[in-house]
């Protein structure tokens, strides 16, 4: 049964939104679904979505599902039984967390794989036929200014005068570069490679309903199901010297990530040996340390624009899927605009900032060998089912509104 969004506003706001991704789309809905008007920004033809898989914790699921998503998820997203960790050339489980019906009943909400195209198509059509929201396609903001009294835009051959500006583009964000002025993304070191691989090509049973993460040095390879189970969605990290920024996405060669993940478990040669070469790209991966602040004034940022996230705990999307939520929330409490604005930075910097860095330290630790290794596993399987739990049991349906908290 789907509550409706808990807070609703007296005070109607007209608000734009930079970027038609998920976190964009997401804030749109909560916003409108709240009785605000909102225009949404979008500089490409199309809402598209760059890459395959994405997982959805509970803590963002749940928000979804708020939206009225829930059937859609449902319908195209996969519900993984748990989360394995895995030994890179034995195959041996270091440690496993039960997902599937155990998340539903430890946090209230369930734990899904989906094919982005799919999540970003749902958001797309709950947008699309809500009356108090607009999506501009094929109109990129090239500029903006505030006053006092609002700010003004300009969006392709748009020109608007709005109450707010939310700026949820990406993590090469045009409205940050221009409250903060542009600094370049740091490379990690990290490439990743992405490919999906047909099920019906494995042997029967070969790939486990769960979320597999194979630790090896210097290297990691994470494998689930998305369209419902008949694709294995692959993402491959290994590190490398020398991106070039410029070259943010390339099309990659399935040689060099054969040669990259040569003297792997079985099961990793039989994904590669049977991806789909047209799936495959590479992408480098980029992050920034967490922002002192994010708005100012009349203007703020949400997403990756503000809080850009490597894949290591699965949770940048998440993050924007929660910042929906509590703006949305802090919008409609009746405080000012920018009062509203810096209630909702700081309800969500620390979180943010957490994640951001455990993402990062994700990075070394999945990569470790030797001894080091053998002390990481040991951690692991010792940490227990439940170290999600400060991550997953988070609701931000309730932060944002009087009194509510999450401790
Ligand atoms: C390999 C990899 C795997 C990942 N896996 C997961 C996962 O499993 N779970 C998870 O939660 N997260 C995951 N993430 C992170 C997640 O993909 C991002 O955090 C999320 O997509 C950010 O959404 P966003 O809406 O903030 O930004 P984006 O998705 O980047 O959307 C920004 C939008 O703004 C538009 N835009 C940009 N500039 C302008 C402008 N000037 N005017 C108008 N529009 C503009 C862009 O075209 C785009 O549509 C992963 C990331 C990577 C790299």
């Amino acid at each position: 049964m789907i509550q409706p969004v808990l807070a609703t506003t007296q005070n109607p706001l007209n608000i734009g939104v930079v970027g038609g991704g998920i976190g964009g789309l997401t804030a749109a809905l909560c916003l409108a679904r709240a009785g605000h008007h909102v225009e949404i920004f979008e500089q490409t033809e199309a809402c598209v979505a760059t890459g395959a898989g994405i997982q959805i914790s509970p803590n963002a699921s749940r928000v979804l599902h708020q939206l009225g998503l829930q059937g859609a998820l449902m319908t195209s997203g996969f519900l993984p039984k748990a989360t394995q960790m895995r030994s890179w050339r034995s195959g041996r489980v270091i440690s496993e967390t039960a997902l599937g019906d155990a998340a539903v009943e430890r946090y209230g909400a369930p734990y899904y794989h989906i094919h982005r195209g799919d999540l970003i198509k749902m958001l797309v059509a709950a947008a699309t036929a809500e009356p108090n929201i607009a999506l501009r396609l094929s109109s990129g903001v090239t500029g903006f200014e505030q006053d006092a009294s609002g700010v003004r835009l300009v969006a392709g051959e748009h020109e608007r005068q709005v109450d707010l500006l939310i700026g949820a583009d990406g993590i090469h964000s045009f409205v940050r570069a221009c409250l903060w002025g542009d600094q370049q993304a740091d490379f990690t070191g990290n490439v990743a490679w992405r490919m999906l691989v047909p099920v019906n090509r494995l042997p029967d049973g070969r790939i486990a309903p769960n979320a597999t993460v194979w630790w090896g040095p210097g290297k990691h390879f994470v494998h689930y199901l998305v369209n419902g189970g008949d694709y294995v969605n692959c993402v491959c990290v290994v590190e490398k010297a020398g991106w070039q920024p410029e070259s943010w996405v390339e099309a990659g060669s399935m040689p060099e990530l054969r040669a990259d993940f040569a003297g792997w478990h079985r099961s990793i040669q039989e994904l590669l040996a049977q991806a789909d070469a047209e799936s495959l790209f590479k992408w480098g991966l980029f992050d920034r340390a967490p922002m002192r602040s994010w708005g100012i004034d009349r203007v703020s940022l949400l997403g990756d624009a503000c809080h850009p996230t490597l894949p290591f705990m699965a949770q940048g999307a998440a993050m924007a899927i929660e910042d929906a939520i509590v703006l949305s929330n802090c919008l409609s409490s009746g405080a000012d605009v920018v009062a509203a604005l810096q209630h909702y930075e700081d309800l969500r910097k620390g979180r943010t900032a957490s994640v951001q860095r455990g993402s990062r330290r994700n990075a070394k630790v999945f990569h470790l060998s030797g001894l080091k290794a053998w002390v990481r596993d040991r951690a692991a399987a010792r940490a227990g089912k439940h170290s999600m739990d400060r991550l997953y049991r988070y609701d931000p349906l309730i932060v944002g509104l009087d009194a509510a908290t999450n401790d």
